[in-house]
């Protein structure tokens, strides 16, 4: 199959595409679209051969249950059991947004879009092209992030083309998305409810609003023998090609320890990468270096992660150091991508030997 590749702006969909997308979704193909988070792969949630198709084109194991997407808070009821209290609340505050919350799913719901769980995670995206696209999709949109499993998310419409062409009918493109790291996930099926992937929107934010909040610890950490509680999280996810290894610990001690692995490993011959903040980039000596902004600008940092993992593997690079970020706000979340990117793999600057957590 050929995929129609259709450019447009974020603020301005292009109807005519956005009304065939929705034409192909009801009949049951796939269109990749833009979210404010990452770029989504859909198809009709509804549809237990559409979210089996979602799977096959991403080579997602199927027990790795996709979210819904709504465009119209009131279409929530079609979906779940039950509206607990706290979730009203969060809704307000915080749809449409980049928020996932998980309830005990309605009949409607097919096991194939939630990989067999009795639960359905279900969000309401804020992005004109994404609402437009759902409302003509007859508004329950099963999507992933739309790129082939085990690669970085898709923030760039050229990551999903990479990823997924000759495979979904349709790629609406509206340019680079404004977050970078997918939703944060809250299950509030539990008491208290608790956040199963950590996003944009914080753990301080949301307790803000419900008060007590537990967190999945395998977010953070590897735990042994604990699985994390949302199926996908347990993947080896949003790896680059290349070995990728962070090394955390103060300023100066880290910038040395980055430079004398990337020594150790140019004169192994292997083509050397760093990701570091904008302050410190002037000390690298590697061959590709990229930034993620300046120190504390962890909003940039979530922005640009994944394309920065991708433009690694376009330039073949074989292994890549990597600064930690803060683990608060934002930054945990992209602290949470990376140590997934790097299988967990963590040097202690300043420390001899190495913490090596991963269990690969
Ligand atoms: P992605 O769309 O690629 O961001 O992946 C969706 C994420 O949501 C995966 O990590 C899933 O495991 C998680 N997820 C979806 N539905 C559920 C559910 N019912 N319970 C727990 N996690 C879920
Ligand atoms: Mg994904």
């Amino acid at each position: 199959m050929e995929t129609k590749w259709i450019k447009m702006l974020e603020d301005k969909p292009d109807m005519v595409a956005v009304k065939e997308a929705g034409h192909i979704i009801k009949k049951g193909g796939l269109v990749a679209f833009p979210t404010e988070t990452v770029y989504g792969l859909g198809g009709d949630g509804l549809n237990q051969e559409a979210s089996q198709k979602i799977y096959a084109a991403k080579g997602r194991p199927s027990d790795n249950p996709l979210i819904i997407h709504i465009a119209d808070r009131g279409d929530l009821k079609r979906l779940v059991k039950e509206m607990p209290a706290k979730a009203e609340q969060l809704a307000d505050a915080f749809w449409p947004g980049p928020l996932t919350m998980i309830f005990q799913k309605s009949d409607e719901v097919p096991w194939e879009t939630t990989g067999g769980l009795s639960t359905v995670a279900v969000r309401f995206p804020n992005h004109p092209v994404a609402l437009a696209f759902i409302k003509e999709s007859g508004g329950f949109v099963a999507a992933p992030s739309a790129n082939t499993s085990g690669r970085p998310s898709p923030t760039l419409g050229s990551h999903v083309y990479e990823d997924l062409q000759g495979k979904i009918e349709m790629l609406l493109d509206s340019g680079e998305v404004g977050i970078g790291i997918e939703s944060t996930i809250i299950d509030m099926t539990v008491e208290p409810p608790m956040i199963l992937r950590p996003g944009f929107i914080t753990e301080e934010m949301l307790s803000e609003v419900i008060g007590s909040i537990a967190v999945d610890k395998t977010t953070q950490k590897q735990m042994a023998g604990m699985a994390p509680k949302a199926p996908g999280m347990k993947y080896r996810h949003y790896a680059p090609k290349g070995e990728l290894t962070i090394v955390s610990g103060s300023g100066q001690e880290v910038k040395d320890r980055i430079n004398m692995l990337l020594k150790a490993a140019k004169e192994k011959g292997l083509r050397t990468g760093v990701i570091g903040t904008e302050e410190n980039m002037e000390f690298y000596h590697a061959d590709i270096k990229m930034n993620a902004g300046k120190k504390a600008d962890e909003l940039t940092a979530a922005r640009r992660l994944y394309g920065i993992l991708r433009e690694f593997d376009e330039k073949q690079v074989d292994v890549i150091y990597s600064e930690a970020f803060p683990g608060t706000g934002v930054g945990q979340a992209v602290m949470n991508r990376l140590l997934k990117a790097a299988g967990h793999k963590v040097i202690q600057a300043g420390q001899r030997g190495e913490k090596d957590d991963s269990n690969r």
